[in-house]
């Protein structure tokens, strides 16, 4: 029943449809209806959206305290401020963004009306991670509606809070036919990638990205694919590393290091190594007190399952600061580990947790070929008061984004695309990249049923005289 436009299910076809089936059924049949087209619809989505946000704050905010222990303020500031952000951009520039841009004409089409038509693809289909529920499945959901899409929105089933209240809160505020929430873990999902959807909207480790890409491929469904790794950190010694480590101790173990963009490790001259450990622990302290574990600003691994996956990690390295850990309470505290060697454990995947490990170079040279060995990151960070370090750094190497002397901070800005390249994934989004990434950009050409003698050169027979040759 997954064909696009057409053929209609009947009764008897439409109860055997599982739940994801009739849930992109009637997204489909709603886009269909064009309701989800007019700018003015789309406009008014968007503002119940953000009036979900502030009407329906504390019932966010309390499911994100049982998924993750995030506390009320930090809810604000890492999931819904930037939402509110984006929605607000998204209302003001729509109809810019939206509207038709004229192009350059060739002489053939002097005379005729040449542009480039932004248009909707479809039906979206939004698979979200866990590590920020609510931001990371509700962003594209913003574009997908801006540009004039039907979505259906699947929230990570890690966060089970999180997604009843996404399922029962959406309903209330935008066309729940047109952007239906349907909650469910890999049986649910893989079921929703069987169906046909016009784009494929996905964030999550790169392993599930393949199959993602690989169910979409049966209906050549365009993909874009928000992933993570490894993102490099490299501290030059010509640098304030007071203020360094402070900005990576933040970027690191904001959400407990479970941000995509977090700086997953330090590359750094082994004559800074040991300032880098106390300036990284001084800021520690300063943000999450002597006791992280009873600190409300310092999150919780996500589940057991994960944090059995980053305690294995800590085997065969040195923690210079930190390691301690409560299974029973998913807690492991800020950790930094020193002399790291590129075998260890550590180094072979993704942290995704408050572990910091600092690898040592012999200098910028090295720094560069160990991060051009890796996989293309999603974030490259570097810490310099040498413009000719962070150039070099820009100009030697690739990542999804670059950021000198901070961390995280580029993904709020909404006028840069967000997004990887490489193993780090596909395709971009906020602001107008959101936007863009989920319109068809319609190259369109309005000729007059006039000045036909102007195409007669182009008529057969070809003879050299009417071509002037
Ligand atoms: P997750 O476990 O929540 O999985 C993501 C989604 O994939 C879920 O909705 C889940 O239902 C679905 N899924 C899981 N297994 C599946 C399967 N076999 N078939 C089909 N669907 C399946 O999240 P995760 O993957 O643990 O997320 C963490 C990863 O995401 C990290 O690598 C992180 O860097 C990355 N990430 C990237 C961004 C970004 O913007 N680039 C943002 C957040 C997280």
């Amino acid at each position: 029943f997954s064909l696009r436009g057409g053929r209609k299910p009947t009764e008897a076809q439409h109860c055997r449809m599982s739940r994801e089936q009739k849930a992109v059924a009637r997204a489909r049949k709603a886009f269909e209806t064009g309701r989800s087209k007019p700018l003015e619809h789309r406009i008014h989505q968007l503002k119940n959206l953000q009036r979900l946000l502030t009407e329906r704050k504390k019932e966010i905010v309390d499911a994100i305290k049982k998924d993750l222990g995030k506390s009320e303020e930090g809810t604000q500031l890492y999931e819904t401020l930037g939402l509110e952000g984006e929605i607000n951009m998204a209302v003001k520039k729509l109809k810019e963004w939206a509207a038709p841009r004229p192009v350059e004409k060739n002489l053939m089409t002097l005379s005729d009306t040449v542009y480039i038509r932004p248009e909707p693809l479809g039906v979206v289909l939004i698979i979200g991670a866990w590590n920020y529920p609510w931001a990371i499945t509700i962003q594209p959901l913003i574009g997908a509606i801006a540009a004039g899409n039907a979505a259906v929105i699947k929230p990570s089933e890690v966060c089970v809070h999180t997604a009843k209240v996404m399922e029962d809160l959406l309903p209330l505020y935008i066309d729940k036919e047109l952007y239906p929430v349907v909650t469910g873990g890999v049986t649910e999902t893989q079921e929703l990638l069987r169906q046909r959807f016009d784009h494929i909207f996905y964030t999550g480790n790169g392993m599930v990205g393949k199959l993602i890409m690989e169910a979409a491929a049966k209906h050549l469904t365009p993909v874009t694919l928000e992933l993570g790794g490894k993102s490099p950190c490299y501290i030059d010694k010509n640098c304030d590393l007071t203020i360094a480590c402070r900005r990576i101790a933040w970027g690191k173990y904001t959400n407990c290091g479970q941000t995509c963009i977090a700086p997953d490790y330090i590359l750094c001259e082994p004559s800074i190594q040991n300032q880098v450990i106390e300036e990284v622990q001084k800021a520690v302290k300063e943000f999450y007190t002597d006791d992280p574990k009873s600190c409300p600003d310092y999150c919780r691994i996500i589940n057991q399952r994960h944090f059995k996956r980053i305690m294995a990690m800590l085997e065969d390295s040195t923690i210079a600061v930190g390691g301690d850990n409560d299974e029973s309470d998913c807690y492991i505290a800020p950790t930094i580990l020193k002399d790291v060697k590129p075998e260890a454990k550590v180094m072979q995947e993704e942290i995704f947790g408050p572990l910091l490990p600092i690898l040592s170079v012999s200098g910028l040279d090295e720094a560069i070929k160990f991060i051009n060995r890796g996989e293309k990151p999603l974030a490259l960070y570097v810490f310099s008061h040498d413009s000719k370090v962070i150039n070099r750094v820009r100009d030697e190497t690739s990542s999804g984004g670059l950021l000198a002397n901070d961390c995280l901070v580029h993904y709020s800005v909404s006028s840069l695309p967000f997004g990887g390249v490489g193993n780090s994934g596909m395709g971009c989004y906020h602001g107008k990249f959101s936007f863009d990434q989920l319109s068809h950009q319609r190259g369109c050409l309005i000729k007059q049923l006039k000045m036909e003698g102007m195409n007669s050169m182009r008529y057969p027979p070809h003879t050299a005289k009417k071509l002037g040759w």
